[in-house]
C-alpha cells in the first residue's frame, strides 16, 4: 500500500506529521513517501505541482494531503499559485467524487451554532460531484448581450452541463456509500427549473433500480439548504452536483462547530483518492504548534477505509479520536472551560496512545 504524503504549506507539515505517526503506529505494511506541493514546491522547483510530485501521486494508492497556500503567493501569476496544485491533482487523477462527512462529536456539541439537541449525534455524508457542472461547462465568457433585457450591454455567462455517464458514476458512488451506512440517499437537484438537473434526477432514479436495498429521496436544493439547519439529522447520504455540493458541504461542516475536525476524500473510478482536511493552510497559526491535527488524522482513517481496504484500521483511528476527546484533550480551536489544552504534537501522540 503506497501512500504519497504531500504536506504543503502553513500548518500542512505539522498536521500531516501527526497523521503519519498515527498511520505508522497501526502496524500495517504502508510505504510512505513525501514530496513538496503548493508554495513549498514553488520554492523548491518553481512550480506548485512539479512533475516529480505528480508522478509520485499517480503511482500511489492514496495521497495524504496537508494544505496549500500563503498570502505571500497572492501576487504570483495564477498558474503558479499554490492552490493550482489541488486543481491539477484533481484533473490529472480524475478525482470526481468528493466525500465530506459532517460528524458532530458528543463532546463538541456546544461548539455548534445550532442547538445541541439538533446536532448531538449528527453523522451525515455529503457526496459532491467534483469535475463537472457550471464550474467547468463550456462555453463561458464575457461579451455584449445578443438579446435579453439589455441587448448590447456587457454580460458574462457560464454553462451548466452534465452528461449521463457523469451522473451515473456519482450516483453509484452514493448508493455504494449508503450501503456502508444507514442505506438512505437524498439526491439534491433543481429539476423544477434546470434541464441539467432534470437529467440528473432521471439518471439517479434509473441507477437506483440497481440498489433496491437503498432508500432514495429527491429534494430541491433550496429546501435542502433549509432542512440542513432545521433538522440535519434527518439526512444520511446527500449526493449532489458540483456547485450545490460546494455550498451545502460548507453549510453542513459548520453544523459541527469546528473546521479543525473535518476530513475529506476525493476519489476516482479506481478508488485512488486524495485525502485532506477541509480547512486551509492557516498561515496565521503556522509554526506555532497549536493547529488541530484531528481533521487530517480522520482523513487518514477515510483513506484506510476507501482506498486501502482497511476498514478495521479506520475504525481504530476514529475510536481513538473519540477517546482523546472523551479524555478532555483539546487544541485551542476546540478548547472550552474544564478541558485540557494541548498542542498539535501532543494531540497526535494522544491519538497514537489511544489506538488500542
Ligand atoms: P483556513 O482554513 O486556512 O483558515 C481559516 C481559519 O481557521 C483561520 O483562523 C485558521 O487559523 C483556522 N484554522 C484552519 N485550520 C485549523 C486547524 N487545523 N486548527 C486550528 N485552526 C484552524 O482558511 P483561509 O485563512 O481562508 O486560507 C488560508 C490559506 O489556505 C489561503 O492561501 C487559501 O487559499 C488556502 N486554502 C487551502 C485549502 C487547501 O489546501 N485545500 C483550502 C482552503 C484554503
Amino acid at each position: 500500500m503506497k501512500i504519497a504524503v504531500l504536506p504543503g504549506d502553513g500548518i500542512g507539515p505539522e498536521i500531516t506529521s501527526a497523521a503519519v505517526k498515527v498511520l505508522q503506529a497501526l502496524g500495517l505494511k504502508l510505504e510512505l513517501e513525501s514530496a513538496p506541493v503548493g508554495g513549498a514546491a514553488y520554492e523548491a522547483a518553481g512550480h506548485p505541482l512539479p512533475e516529480s510530485t505528480l508522478n509520485l501521486a499517480r503511482a500511489a494508492d492514496a495521497i495524504l494531503f496537508g494544505a496549500v497556500g500563503d498570502w505571500k503567493y497572492d501576487t504570483l501569476d495564477r498558474p503558479l499559485r499554490p492552490e493550482q496544485a489541488i486543481l491539477g491533482l484533481r484533473k490529472h487523477l480524475g478525482l470526481f467524487a468528493n466525500f465530506r462527512p459532517a460528524i458532530c462529536y458528543e463532546q463538541l456539541t456546544a461548539a455548534s451554532s445550532l442547538k445541541p439537541e439538533l446536532v448531538a449525534g449528527l453523522d451525515i455524508l455529503i457526496i459532491r460531484e467534483l469535475t463537472g457542472d457550471i464550474y467547468f461547462g463550456q462555453p463561458r465568457g464575457r461579451r455584449q448581450a445578443p438579446d435579453g433585457h439589455f441587448p448590447g450591454a456587457e454580460e458574462a455567462f457560464d454553462t451548466m452541463r452534465y452528461t449521463r455517464p457523469e451522473v451515473e458514476r456519482i450516483a453509484r458512488v452514493a448508493f455504494e456509500a449508503a450501503r456502508q451506512r444507514s442505506r438512505r440517499v437524498t439526491s439534491v437537484d433543481k429539476a423544477n427549473v434546470l434541464e441539467t438537473f432534470q437529467l440528473w434526477k432521471d439518471v439517479v432514479t434509473e441507477v437506483h433500480k440497481d440498489y433496491p436495498d437503498v432508500e432514495l429521496s429527491h429534494m430541491y436544493v433550496d429546501n435542502a439548504a433549509m432542512q440542513l439547519v432545521k433538522a440535519p439529522k434527518a439526512f444520511d447520504v446527500i449526493v449532489t452536483g458540483n456547485m450545490f455540493g460546494d455550498i451545502l458541504s460548507d453549510e453542513a461542516s459548520m453544523l459541527t462547530g469546528s473546521i479543525g475536525m473535518l476530513p475529506s476524500a476525493s476519489l476516482n473510478d479506481k478508488k485512488q483518492g486524495l485525502y485532506e482536511p477541509s480547512h486551509g493552510s492557516a498561515p496565521d497559526i503556522a509554526g506555532k504548534g497549536v493547529a488541530n491535527p484531528l481533521a487530517t488524522i480522520l482523513s487518514a482513517a477515510m483513506m484506510l477505509r476507501f482506498s486501502l481496504g482497511q476498514p478495521e484500521a479506520a475504525d481504530r483511528i476514529e475510536a481513538a479520536v473519540r477517546k482523546v476527546l472523551a479524555q478532555g484533550l483539546r487544541t485551542p480551536d476546540i478548547w472550552s472551560e474544564g478541558t485540557t489544552r494541548v498542542g498539535t504534537r501532543e494531540m497526535g501522540e494522544a491519538v497514537v496512545r489511544a489506538l488500542d
